[in-house]
């Protein structure tokens, strides 16, 4: 008995301790409503244990056990429900309820059914399993196969298996024969045990997801410039970069610095913050007039990067054209006092084995040239300047 009492204890506590973690992810991690949806299903399924240790304290044996099966069982409800929103597998809630229902219905149905038998295993063993084959189904058909989630998908399966083993086992040595009996018998024990690890394998697994997903959150935004929500120097370099690097065709496209024209005197004229909407306003102009297939970032304060994979030089000083007169035409009314504010534009062709440094070079060279014919014009970086 007291074997049986340190065990409800232990799961009791670890299901509390994975509150805690969950409610920590919901609060300060990118995915509130699955930690909120995974702390509920602890808290609830950890009243179980509370259950069952009152069927002996208090004698109020059918209570208690129904007690405990609504709570275990609840709380998978809640965890299938919170993984299956989480991989995107739309299961509408009056399934959840359904299975819910049933579960709790036919719980009730069983009790008077000796423990140990095979309608008894595996009527109540049945609801458990579908939950946990359901919660994996729906990991795999996310698709994600990242480490994280092919361990998550493991312990989903290896639990789902559990119970119909469950099932087999109690009818193999027998479950104490009735309610009372279950939780002195070898079986709880056996069982009470194998659950906590799997619990606890399944709950470090999805703790294992939400780290995961809050580093490639973290990593994403920091690719991302706040102010215009296009990529930044740094988003920009990890996402053309590898491509020059893969690219050995003749033209491998073509890289389009910008920069706005006299933007110090915007600045000092109409304030920072006018100055903040023209670089917001250029960033979305510059995404929208650019081709679909290009990677647009702001590079520094005023300069922006154009890469088009795949362009000639001609297409891609036509491009740069186009974005220049997209630009130009942007009027910013009062704001500016009716101020016409253009940029400058610097094209270099990439070619197979450049890197984007080198074609950053040569586009920078070709936008200065810009800057000194005049500003508000494109220059295509030289031929002496691509042998560099
Ligand atoms: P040019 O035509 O030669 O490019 O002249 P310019 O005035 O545009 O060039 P310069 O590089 O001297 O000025 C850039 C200015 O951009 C200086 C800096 O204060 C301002 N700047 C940099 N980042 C931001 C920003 O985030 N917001 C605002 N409002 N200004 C910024
Ligand atoms: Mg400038
Ligand atoms: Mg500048």
């Amino acid at each position: 008995m007291d074997a049986a009492f340190s065990l409800l204890a232990v799961n009791f506590v670890i299901a509390q301790i994975f509150v805690l973690v969950f409610g920590v992810v919901a609060f300060k991690g990118p995915s509130r409503g699955s930690g909120l949806g995974f702390a509920a299903a602890f808290a609830v399924a950890s009243l179980s244990a509370v259950c069952e240790a009152l069927i002996p304290l208090t004698g109020h044996v059918r209570f208690f056990a129904i007690g405990a099966f609504v709570t275990m069982f609840g709380g998978f409800c809640l965890l299938a429900r919170s993984i299956t929103r989480h991989y995107g597998l739309r299961v509408p809630n009056s399934v959840f309820w359904l299975l819910f229902v049933s579960g709790v219905f036919t719980d009730f149905l069983i009790y008077d059914l000796p423990r140990g038998t095979v309608v008894h295993s595996v009527a109540y063993q049945t609801p458990f399993f579908l939950t946990m084959a359901l919660s994996a189904v729906a990991v795999y058909r996310s698709g994600r196969r990242s480490g994280a989630d092919m361990v998550l998908f493991s312990m989903l399966a290896l639990s789902a298996a559990f119970f119909p083993l469950k099932a087999y086992v109690a009818v193999a040595v027998g479950a104490g024969g009735t309610a009372g009996g279950y939780l002195f018998s070898k079986f709880a024990l056996v069982s009470q045990g194998l659950g906590a690890v799997l619990i606890v394998a399944t709950g470090l697994a999805m703790v294992g997801v939400f780290v995961k997903e809050a580093i490639e959150d973290a990593v994403a935004k920091s690719d991302i410039d706040p102010l215009s929500g296009i990529f930044n120097r740094r988003g920009f370099a990890r996402r053309v970069a590898p491509r020059l690097e893969r690219a050995n065709e003749t033209a491998a496209g073509a890289l389009i610095l910008a920069d706005i024209d006299h933007f110090k005197r915007i600045n000092d004229s109409f304030g920072h913050h006018v100055g903040d909407i023209v670089i917001q306003t250029f960033a979305r102009v510059l995404r929208e007039a650019a081709p679909t297939d290009a990677e647009v970032a702001r590079i520094g304060g005023e300069e922006f990067a154009i890469y088009i994979p795949a362009i000639n030089s001609e297409l891609a000083r036509e491009c740069a054209y186009n974005i220049r007169g997209a630009m130009s035409a942007v009027g910013f009314g009062q704001l500016c006092d009716n101020e016409r504010i253009t940029a400058s534009f610097g094209v270099a062709s990439i070619f197979g084995g450049d890197t984007l440094e080198r074609a950053m070079q040569r586009a920078d060279t070709a936008l200065y040239a810009a800057k000194a014919a005049g500003r508000d014009q494109v220059q295509l970086a030289g031929p002496q300047a691509l042998a560099s």
